[in-house]
């Protein structure tokens, strides 16, 4: 049961930390206030770097910068097509400086750095291009009305965003908004979440370097309730909050800019089901249903961390699913065999171990892991779990670890009606052979993505976004664009 462990060493001084200040107005700044936070290594658990920490004071400056270059600096003058050339000009320059993006996002995030250099970094590149390429191509309609009038339709650039964001995929979750926002024509403060603020930051001077002109983004690492996510959500200067993170930030938001009226939109978390059929592949349903719930160690919105398995083969599943886990190479994330790292601090650390405990007493049997893995670092083992019951913490809790509830089921109805029986809505996946299956189970899951025999695949094309409690509007692709436009109707008299 004890996976193979390979301790985390120090990475102190391997990598560059090159950036801690505030981006506001085209230039790194000291907070205001003069105040800084420690951002901290989950493999050692050793300070990286003091930030600069953002307040009300800084998010005002930033919402003054934004604003003007919204309204009279270069970025509003700017072509569609030249905006669309400087984001592109970012997008080459993130890839040219993948390896130093990646080793940051390993050291602030504890993530492996196959990870980082697999998705990571390319995705941020990706989603930046992809955006990059709507820039000119935002176009309104002519609509027919009755009478002698001329009636189309401008998308405009929705203003001042203010772009919050978790610290699972760092560099990702900026650019899912970033590349949408700035292709739009819109101006942008980006908060990244305190526990991972490094690599916005040096993102951010590239996109100085492509040329991307001041105030157009402004970038505030520092604090959520209180701190400069509470100041960005409460300013009255910006128009629209674009927010990653557990649904009850989420709801705070909502009720802070009830008045305001600010446009919103919710990437939350979720309780993805992987629905296992007898006719399935059975060894691609266990590799894909292990990367489902281990990728990036559990901490994915779209984790699959409920697995229904077929009464038929259920017992078979758990065995080679809890085989893998025990397997899994855990250790140092520089490591380029490492394949599972830290979770990301000591409050994570304590709440995956308590719903491990809760499992037991609940009443599930341990088929892997369990355990905390070394003594220095947030390391928790990939953890399995057979005999869930749907009532138990660790099938209805968001835990946000590598822990994984398999769940038995005996016919279709009964796991799609269990499958739904959730407040989330984010995600699932189908695993069968037969199509006519998966179509019809695909369509009757009331998740925001159906997967059939995949998992994570996840395209800047294709909008992501949840049901339910998992968020409101969608990310990536087209809807994602036009959720930072405004329709204008412009109606003239002939
Ligand atoms: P969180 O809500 O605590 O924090 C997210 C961000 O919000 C951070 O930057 C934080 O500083 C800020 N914040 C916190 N309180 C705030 C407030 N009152 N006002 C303004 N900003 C505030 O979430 P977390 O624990 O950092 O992230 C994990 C959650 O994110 C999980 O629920 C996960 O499922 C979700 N998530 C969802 C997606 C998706 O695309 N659906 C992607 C990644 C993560």
């Amino acid at each position: 049961m004890t996976a193979a462990v390979n301790l985390p060493k120090s990475h102190k001084g391997a990598v560059p930390v090159r950036q801690t200040k505030l981006l506001i107005d085209g230039a790194f700044h000291d907070a205001a206030s003069g105040r800084t936070f420690a951002t901290i290594d989950p493999s050692t658990e050793e300070v990286i770097a003091e930030v600069a920490e953002a307040g009300p004071e800084d998010v005002d400056r930033a919402v003054r910068a934004a604003r003007a270059a919204l309204e009279d600096g270069p970025w509003a003058r700017m072509d569609a097509r030249e905006r669309g050339r400087l984001l592109m000009k970012w997008a080459d320059l993130i890839e040219a400086n993948m390896e130093e993006l990646a080793r940051l996002e390993v050291l602030d995030n504890g993530k492996p750095i196959a990870e980082a250099l697999g998705y990571d970094i390319p995705s941020a590149a990706a989603t930046i291009r992809y955006f990059a390429g709507w820039a000119d191509k935002i176009e309104g309609r002519t609509i027919p009305v009755s009478g002698p009038f001329f009636t189309y339709t401008r998308r405009e650039p929705v203003g001042v965003c203010g772009l919050i964001i978790p610290w699972n995929f760092p560099l990702a979750m900026a650019a899912w908004k970033l590349g949408p926002a700035l292709a739009a024509g819109c101006a942008a403060i980006l908060k990244p979440a305190e526990q991972t603020p490094l690599t916005a930051l040096r993102a951010g001077e590239l996109a100085l370097e492509a040329g991307v002109p001041p105030g157009v983004l402004n970038i505030l690492p520092g604090f959520g309730g209180g701190g400069a996510g509470e100041a960005i959500v409460k300013h009255p200067g910006v128009d629209k909050i674009a927010f990653t993170g557990e649904y009850r930030t989420a709801q705070i938001i909502k009720r802070e800019t009830a008045d305001s009226m600010k446009r919103l939109t919710f990437e939350l978390g979720g309780k993805s089901p992987n629905i296992v059929f007898e006719d399935a592949d059975l060894d691609a349903a266990v590799e894909g249903a292990f990367g489902a719930i281990f990728l990036n160690q559990g901490q994915n919105c779209c984790a699959g961390s409920r697995a229904f398995v077929h009464e038929k083969i259920y017992d078979r599943f758990v065995e080679k699913l809890a085989e893998k886990a025990a397997k899994r190479r855990i250790g140092d994330p520089l490591n380029s065999d490492t394949e599972h790292g830290p979770q990301i601090d000591q409050a994570q650390f304590e709440k995956i171990m308590r719903y491990i405990d809760l499992g037991r007493e609940q009443g599930a049997r341990l088929a892997a892991g369990g355990e905390r893995v070394g003594e220095k670092g947030f390391y928790v083992a990939p953890t399995v779990f057979a005999e869930v019951r749907d009532e138990m913490a660790i099938a209805t809790d968001e835990i946000f670890g590598p822990v994984v509830g398999v769940l038995k089921f005996k016919d279709a109805d009964e796991a799609i009606r269990r499958a739904n029986d959730s407040m989330f809505g984010l995600a699932g996946a189908v695993w069968t052979r037969d199509l006519d299956k998966a179509n019809a189970v695909s369509a009757r899951l009331r998740a925001g993505t159906v997967w059939v025999n995949c998992y994570n695949i996840v395209d800047p094309a294709a909008p992501f976004g949840g049901f339910k409690m998992s968020g409101v509007g969608r990310e990536l692709g087209e809807e994602a664009l036009n959720a930072y436009t405004e329709t204008k109707t412009v109606t003239i008299r002939n």
